[in-house]
């Protein structure tokens, strides 16, 4: 395990079962029972049709960079020495986005459409945080 100072999700309610997956090695997101629309960040109900109606659904793990920015300078003291790096907004082949990084990419070498796919991090015992790796091709 990385020593890993930065800062933790919070496992609590909704955020507590997607970390809970992500132990498991799944990246799951909530799916709607109404209209089945995908949605992430997790909550009560839909965007699209208002049902309250939902279910844990497996993620393809797959998608492709929607955005990113390169950090020169940490906001945050434990990613200091990480600096410069790229925060990385990954849209899965889902439709939902997930905020993160690419873990084996230079942020020079960072393209958007590049596709990726999931891999996860064990940060501490509980939480393993999803991350991406480029795809071939
Ligand atoms: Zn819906």
């Amino acid at each position: 395990m990385s020593e890993y100072n930065g800062p933790l999700p919070v496992l609590e309610g909704h955020s507590a079962d997607f970390y809970g997956y992500c132990k498991q090695g799944e990246l799951r997101f909530q799916r709607c029972g109404g209209c089945d629309a995908w949605r992430h960040v997790p909550r009560e109900m839909c965007a699209e049709c208002g049902s309250w109606d939902w279910a844990w659904a497996l993620s393809s793990g797959q998608g492709e960079i929607f955005t990113f920015t390169v950090v020169g300078r940490a906001l945050h003291p434990a990613f200091r020495e990480a600096a410069p790096y790229a925060v990385t907004v990954v849209e899965m082949d889902e439709g939902v986005r997930v905020l993160s990084r690419v873990a084996d990419v230079k942020p020079e070498d960072l393209e958007i459409g590049m596709r990726v796919r999931v891999g996860f991090e064990a940060v501490t015992e509980a939480i393993h945080l999803p991350v991406f790796y480029r795809l071939p091709g």
